[in-house]
């Protein structure tokens, strides 16, 4: 019998997974799909960033920063071992382009107290880093049949860089890289494997059941099911105890060339223009991916059921963010047709992730991740492992949260920020946390 089942190998499992059988817990992970990191890991954007609107957000998106850079040592390998492909974490900064009336140092001030590196930055000094760049300002960002989406811009922008920033460049390896680290220590992996049934002996958990009709025991389940994860709460029976809960929410990610001068290493730095509403990141065959950030005039789209939705772009939200994008970036070629995907992000009240035990007693939840976590997975595997380990020996998490020491900062995290149970945090209410 495993000493901890995960549902779910994305890249949240995977960690889970290294963390706690590398503590000594025998674990054993299940995933529906064919494929480690095949859920919403395999559409992530990866990017790294550390602006959030909380202190813990920050806390942990810098600790994870310094474990992607050290992605060989985090894994517990000498060397990259056969020359098996490890994913790579590219620093190339990040602007952040303000809309008017921003509560910049909401964010900054956070920043200042973990010791992350920023720069305020006024419309020259855009225009002079980023010559590719207009830094009109063209708020408030419109949808593109609004007769008012190409109207003259009025006035110049501002806003913040933040030079330590990037991307990883493939999130599935890097789940992948997770897992295989994991079974070296000797975790289990079943893929093909749906859990339909959470088993439970009184208050407490008992195992999972599977869709071929048998049962797996285990004194300690944790729902690391992404978009999927509410599914699994209601057949655990722990959602009604929780006040804050999630849902999946469509998400689509484009790819446009890249023009000269704002390529990877050709001038380009990922942008996340709230001016005009959208994201970007350059990328290392030559595109730039564009995404959302939840404008007020974009329709947010829910999801009942992940697997009933299909993959596939829209014409609708390529055009508002790629034409968005166009205006920041005049030289900007259009494609004549989408290229991208869609995903699922799993989305909280106040877009801050769940990292927190049930009143189930030994049913934990690594979910909530929002659309901004895969950043922090690397700190998520800790997380959960430091949490288990002390609720299963007996410590009251509830009443005197566990605190997580992030070694390579010299900070702590207070898993407070993540409870079920917390009031929903004041934040963007959108991806940026
Ligand atoms: C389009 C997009 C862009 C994003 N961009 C960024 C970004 O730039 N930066 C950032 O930090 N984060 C980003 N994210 C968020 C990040 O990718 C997610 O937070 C992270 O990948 C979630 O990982 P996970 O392991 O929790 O979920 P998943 O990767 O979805 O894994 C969950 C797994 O659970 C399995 N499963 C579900 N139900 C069952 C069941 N009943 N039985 C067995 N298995 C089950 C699924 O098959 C799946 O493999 C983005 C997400 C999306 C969708």
């Amino acid at each position: 019998m495993p000493d901890v089942v995960v549902v779910g190998a994305g890249v949240m499992g995977a960690s889970i997974a290294l963390e706690t059988q590398r503590a000594g817990l025998s674990t054993l992970v299940v995933d529906k799909g064919d494929a480690v990191g095949g859920g919403s890991t395999s559409a992530s954007s990866a990017v790294v960033r550390f602006s959030y609107s909380t202190l813990a957000g920050v806390t942990a998106a810098w600790e994870s920063r310094h474990r992607w850079e050290r992605w060989t040592d985090h894994l517990g390998l000498a060397t990259s071992r056969d020359g098996a492909p490890q994913a790579r974490f590219h620093r190339v900064g990040m602007l952040f382009i303000e809309p008017p009336g921003f509560d910049r140092w909401a964010f900054l001030d956070n920043l200042e107290i973990v010791g992350v590196p920023f720069e305020v930055v006024d419309a020259d000094d855009i225009a002079g880093l980023y010559p590719a760049l207009d830094a009109s300002r063209f708020w408030p960002p419109r949808l593109p049949d609004d007769e008012r989406f190409f109207d003259d811009p009025d006035g110049r922008v501002c806003g913040w860089l933040s030079p330590e920033a990037g991307f990883i460049d493939d999130p599935q390896l890097a789940a992948l890289n997770l897992m295989d680290a994991a079974r070296r220590h000797g975790a289990e992996l079943r893929l093909r494997t749906t859990v339909v049934g959470v088993e439970r002996n009184g208050g407490r958990v008992a195992g999972i059941r599977t869709a071929d009709g048998s049962t797996i025991d285990s004194p300690v389940v944790v729902n690391a099911a992404g978009p999927w994860s509410p599914r699994l709460n209601r057949l655990a029976g722990v959602e009604a105890d929780m006040a804050i809960t999630n849902r999946p929410l469509r998400q689509e990610v484009h790819a446009v060339g890249a023009p000269t001068g704002f390529g990877y290493g050709d001038g380009g730095t990922m942008v996340a223009d709230l001016d005009l509403g959208y994201y970007t990141l350059p990328q290392p065959g030559g595109s730039l991916l564009v995404g959302g950030i939840e404008a007020d005039c974009d329709p947010l789209v829910w999801i009942g059921d992940p697997d009933a939705d299909e993959p596939t772009p829209t014409v609708s939200v390529w055009e508002a963010q790629v034409w968005r994008l166009a205006r920041r970036l005049p030289s900007l070629e259009i494609p004549l047709r989408p290229v991208g995907l869609a995903g699922h992000y799993d989305v909280t009240p106040d877009w801050v992730p769940i990292y927190d035990r049930t009143s189930l007693d030994g049913f934990y939840l690594a979910i909530g991740t929002s659309g901004n976590q895969f950043k922090n997975a690397p700190l998520v595997g800790q997380i959960m492992c430091d949490l288990i380990t002390a609720c299963e020996g007996g410590h009251d998490h509830d009443a005197d949260p566990v605190r997580v020491d992030c070694h390579h900062t010299g900070r702590t995290l207070d898993l407070s920020a993540f409870s079920r149970n917390r009031t929903p945090a004041t934040t963007t209410g959108t991806v940026l946390g």
